[in-house]
This record gives structure tokens, sequence and C-alpha cells, in this order.
């Protein structure tokens, strides 16, 4: 065991703030990694304010993680010392139940998220990327593509999978049309995704002042969807919505514009539950389901479709000493459009 250094939260209204965490020494099909910088996901903040009750604290977040390899167990093939590296949701899971064998591993009942998760090794558990140093078994370390920035990379972990997977999953091509809703980390990465795709890409905000923004991501047309009348051009118009909206909100009126056998796809985890009309549905066809971040193959091919399509996240780099006033810019939608944290940062500390 060894000592690193973390920024972590004591309880749902205590601020992160500077701490020492053990890690474990890596065993022989663990990747110890130094990490460079990790990215703030709005799930983060849920997480440290104990808004899906179900925080154990203290709380290390952090599960967009990009660094260095810097030591690796004697089992290890596929990193060595000096690699780039990533590391996203998840850490482990069971290997053998049927979601695993199809590389669905965030489907796996065992599955144990990169914070927050029970810790087979160490008791108590993980503890996240806001940290200078985490020790990962190898199926669960991923390559980053060479001449992608480590900055802008580093949502690519939850950001850039959670919306790539739910695209690819719905078979997402030119001609189909999708809208994105929500223009925070994962709907700007939405944008870029599903225009990458080819699709006719609408994006739904409640800030009008992202609407020139969204154009530069990717979109095509932008509604601010607080204008009843601009919604209505769309009705009935939608194959996907990709729903990435972390607070309460209307999804009927999200729903009125799928048109026959359209789907919306829930990402975006509010804590209160969604009022769906039946109507909302019924009337057309229309399906509502969710999707959660991807597997390990899925956000490899991901990270390998980025290095050749040139697709990193667009990041305000951040020390993180300055954690605390990212989350609260995030809960007013002041994001552009991820924050992510370069852990030099954490050096002084
Ligand atoms: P974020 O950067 O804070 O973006 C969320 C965006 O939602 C905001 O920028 C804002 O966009 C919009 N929004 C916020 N409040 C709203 C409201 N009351 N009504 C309508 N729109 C509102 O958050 P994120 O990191 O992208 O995460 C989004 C959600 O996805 C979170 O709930 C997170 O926990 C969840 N998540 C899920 C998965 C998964 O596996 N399914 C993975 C990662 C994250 P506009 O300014 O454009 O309106
Ligand atoms: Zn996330």
């Amino acid at each position: 065991m060894y000592t690193s250094k973390a920024y972590s939260a004591a309880s749902a209204t205590s601020p992160l703030a500077s701490t020492q965490i053990p890690r474990r020494d890596p065993t022989e099909h663990d990747v110890q990694i130094e990490i460079l910088f990790c990215g703030i996901c709005h799930s983060d903040l849920h997480s440290v304010r104990n808004e899906w009750a179900n925080t154990v604290y203290p709380i290390v977040p952090g599960h967009e993680i990009v660094g260095r390899v810097t030591r690796v167990g004697s089992a290890v093939t596929r990193y060595k010392p000096g690699d780039l590296a990533a590391v996203g949701c998840m850490v482990d899971s069971d290997r053998t139940c049927p979601s695993c064998k199809e590389g669905l591993e965030q489907y796996c009942p065992n599955q144990v998220l990169t914070f927050n998760g029970p810790d087979k090794h160490l008791g108590g558990v993980t503890y996240g990327g806001y940290s200078d140093s985490i020790v990962v078994d190898e199926h669960f370390v991923l390559r980053v593509p060479s001449g992608l920035d480590p900055a802008g990379a580093a949502p690519l972990l939850c950001a850039g999978i959670t919306t790539y997977s739910p695209l690819r999953h719905s078979g997402i091509t030119k001609g189909k049309k999708v809208g994105v809703v929500g223009l925070g980390g994962l709907g700007h990465m939405g944008v870029k995704f599903a225009r990458a795709f080819g699709a006719h890409v609408v994006v739904f905000t409640t800030s009008p002042g992202k609407t020139e923004d969204a154009l530069r991501l990717g979109a095509d047309e932008v509604v601010v969807s607080r204008n009843a009348s601009e919604m209505q051009k769309h009705a009935g118009s939608f194959d996907l919505i990709l729903d990435t909206v972390s607070a309460d909100h209307d999804v009927n009126a999200l729903l009125n514009l799928l048109r026959r056998d359209g789907n919306l796809t829930l990402v975006g985890a509010p804590s209160n539950p969604l009022n769906v009309a039946a109507f909302s549905l019924i009337l057309a066809r229309r399906s509502l389901s969710g999707s959660a971040i991807g597997g390990i193959a899925e956000t490899q091919e991901m990270l390998d479709f980025c290095g050749k399509n040139g697709i990193t996240a667009d990041v305000e780099v951040i020390p993180i000493q300055k954690a605390n006033e990212a989350y609260e810019r995030l809960l007013k939608s002041d994001v552009k459009y991820r924050f992510t944290i370069d852990m030099a940062s954490l050096k002084s500390e």
C-alpha cells in the first residue's frame, strides 16, 4: 500500500478538500497510473452531494482519467511504463455474467465503479480520479491514441462513451434526425459524434447564449427549448433524441417531437422521477429508454474513432483548487463544455 494525494468531500454539504488516500501496490494484473488530467462530470457532483442517496463518505470523485503508466504487474502485457493510458467509470466487473461475456461490463451486476464502489482489495469504497495516482486492473485500462490532447481526451472516458454508445446502438447514420438535449459535457460530445456519423443534428438548449457554439460544434439547428413555438416546428420528426439533462425537465415536450417508432434515450440522470404521459408514447409507438456509459471494447473503439477523426472535448482546464467553484458553475449550466482538472496542481497541496 502507498499514499496518494487527493481531493475528497467528507459529507453531502462539505466542499472538496485536500486529503491523502491509500492505494494498493499493483498486483500481477494491475497498472499503476500517474494521473495527468481528470474531467469533472455532473455525476461527480450528484455523488458528492448524495443526490442519488448512495454515497459513502469520504468520497473521492472522478472517472474521466488520463495519465502516464508508472508501474505494471508481472502479468500485464498491454501496457508498459511511459504509456499514455486512460480509465473511465469502471475498474472491475465479474467477467463471467452474460453482460460481461458480451463486452457490456457496464451492465454487470457486480461491476465496480471507479469511485464509491466496493473496493475488494483495500475494503471500503473505491477512490476516483481527483488524485495523483490510481491502480487499475489492465482489463479496465484504455489506450489513448497518439495525437489526442490528453486534457481534451479525458472527458471521452465518460461524456464521450456515454453519448457514442447510444448513437451507435440506435444505428445513427446519414439521413437520420437526431436531437441532443442539454449542451453541457455529455451534450457537446453527443453533437460531435452525431455529426461525425452523418446525422442531421438539432440541439435543444435552455441557454440561448450557447447557440453559436452549438452550430460550431456541429449542430445543423438550435432550438431554445423554453420557446414552445420553436419546439412545435419539429413535432413528430426525430428518429432519436438523446436527453443529457441533469435536472428536472419536461420529457413529454421532447417525446412529442419523435416520429412514429422514434426513441428518446435518457443518459442524463436527474435525481427525481420523470413524469411521462402515456399518450406521449402510445400515439406514435414511441419508446423511452436509457443507456449507461459503454463497455470496455466499445470505449476503446470510441477512443480510436476519436484518434482517427481528431475528436476531443472542448475543455476549460482548471487547477484542482477550483473544483468547488466549477461545481457551482455546472449548476448554472455555465460550462464550455467540460472542466478538466490539471492534476499537476495537486503537487502544491
Ligand atoms: P452538465 O455538463 O452539467 O450538462 C447538463 C446540461 O443540461 C446543462 O449544461 C444544460 O444545458 C442542461 N440543463 C441543466 N439544467 C437543466 C434544466 N433544469 N432543464 C433543462 N436543461 C437543463 O452535465 P453532464 O456532465 O453532461 O451530465 C449530464 C447528466 O448525465 C448528469 O445527470 C449525469 O449524472 C448524467 N450522466 C449519465 C451517464 C450515463 O452513463 N448514463 C454518464 C455520465 C453522466 P443547456 O444550457 O444547453 O440547457
Ligand atoms: Zn461521468
